[in-house]
């Protein structure tokens, strides 16, 4: 294969997974960030085993279980207490498989600190506007008036926001107060679960353990509460305490965490959108990540779905005879997959935020119950683990030995113990 000059905007999961792959395969790489330090903002998020395929061909599998948290599945209750959602990772049927919680920072930090290591070019500081096709190149131009260097092909990771489509943003009415907060080993929190308790659909509190921040020492959990995009403002405006009391009236024991809160600053509200763009592929422009698809994270997908997509292309530009062919062979690989979480991900997002009655009704009542008779039992795993409709058998992909990743980290865990008792 003829090598291109390629030029990735955007530095998140998505571009990053991208920018590692296609130099291996002998591109040349430019990626382009508006950030000036690196330094995601925001809180923790999930690995499915969908994403450690791609990480774990990367070779990084073990490096991200390092420093994230085992995480067994997910248990919901409602207010009253009775369980509303229970899915464990062992119900996929997968050898020892689980989820990873892990910092943004520390997902960005090892894909990052790995791009450093190899012949990328990254040019921080560049708030892109769009991008121009002339002749047989494309280029980027900037908000300072400048443009990028010709490439032959510009590969769109900017994630939801993207100015490189002039769709709609599709933003969602619920988003979320996050904050990443440090644990006690006699926290009142199961250590390896997500846990979400819910009033209705009108309220929802969770917490996820997150593991260590890269370069930090301690393990951290994140901590998040629905809250409406159109109620934020009037949040800021809530006596701090009066907040407070809310979520101890939804789930006592989050009191340990809210102690930490001191500091309306350490929760950071996400916004949600929900959009698909229709034409992922163009001239010499492919989008991929959360720029092509993105959606709420109620089924913890969207960092995961980036890496597929990042792999997804560099099978395409192995594959194909034409640039065009192959970017077409990229999307085709993926198109399927995103389209049915996208719709899955609608359907089940008011289950957990909506003001209706009737969705969290048929949530406790009717779903409930069914998903814990075989084989909802295990379509439920499946769709959490991102495995539903067998997206990594096109990609040539496997699952990660998880085995081997649980055995590594627990003889590194006891060979650091020994040091410590020895020192
Ligand atoms: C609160 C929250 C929780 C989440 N939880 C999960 C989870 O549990 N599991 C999961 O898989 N996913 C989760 N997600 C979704 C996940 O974060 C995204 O799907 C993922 O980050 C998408 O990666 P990306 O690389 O496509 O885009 P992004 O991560 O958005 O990266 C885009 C990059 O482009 C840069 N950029 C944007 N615009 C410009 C511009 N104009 N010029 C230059 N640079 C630009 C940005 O600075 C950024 O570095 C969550 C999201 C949120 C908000």
């Amino acid at each position: 294969m003829q090598p291109l000059t390629i030029a990735i905007a955007g530095c998140g999961p998505a571009g990053l997974a991208a920018a590692l792959l296609l130099e291996r395969q002998g591109h040349s790489i430019t990626i382009y960030d508006r950030f000036v330090e690196p330094g995601p903002v925001g809180s923790g998020l999930m690995m499915q085993p969908s994403g450690m395929a791609v990480l774990d061909a990367l070779g990084l599998a073990g490096e991200i279980f390092r420093h994230g948290a085992r995480v067994d599945g997910l248990l919901g209750l409602e207010e009253h207490g009775k369980t509303v959602l229970d899915a464990p990772y062992s119900k996929l049927g997968v050898k020892d498989a689980f989820g990873i919680g892990i910092h943004r920072a520390s997902l960005f930090g090892v894909l990052y600190e790995e791009a450093q290591a190899r012949p990328i070019a990254i040019k921080t500081g560049r708030t892109l506007t769009g991008s121009e096709l002339t002749g047989t190149a494309r280029h980027l131009t900037f908000d300072d008036g400048s443009r990028s260097p010709d490439f032959d092909l510009i590969v769109d990771a900017t994630g939801w926001q993207t100015v490189l489509d002039d769709e709609p943003k599709g933003l969602l009415e619920f988003g979320a107060l996050w904050a990443s907060l440090p644990t006690n080993s006699d926290d009142p929190f199961s250590g390896n679960l997500l846990e979400q308790r819910y009033r209705r659909a009108a309220q929802m509190v969770g917490v996820l353990p997150i593991g260590a921040r890269k370069g930090g020492a301690g393990l951290d959990i994140a901590f998040f509460w629905s809250l409406k995009r159109s109620e934020y403002a009037a949040w800021c405006d809530t006596p701090f305490e009066s907040w407070k009391d809310d979520v101890r009236k939804l789930w006592p024991e989050t009191a340990v965490l809210l102690d930490r809160i001191t500091h309306r600053d350490q929760l950071t509200f996400a916004r949600y959108a929900h959009r698909t763009h229709k034409q992922p592929c163009g001239d010499r422009l492919i989008t991929i990540g959360d720029a092509w698809h993105s959606a709420s994270p109620q089924l913890g997908q969207g960092a995961n779905m980036a890496l597929l997509d990042a792999w997804s292309l560099s099978r395409g530009l192995a594959e194909g005879r034409t640039l065009d062919e192959k970017l077409r062979l990229a999307v085709s690989w993926r198109r399927d997959h995103v389209w049915l979480y996208q719709w899955i991900t609608a359907l089940f997002t008011p289950l957990y935020q909506s003001d209706t009655k009737w969705h969290p009704a048929l949530r406790d009542r009717l779903l409930a119950p069914i998903s814990q008779i075989w084989p909802a039992s295990k379509i439920q795993a499946q769709l959490m683990s991102g495995l539903f409709g067998f997206p990594l058998a096109p990609l040539g992909l496997h699952l990660p030995d998880y085995s081997a990743l649980a055995e590594a980290s627990a003889s590194e865990i006891a060979a650091i113990a020994s040091s410590e008792s020895h020192s």
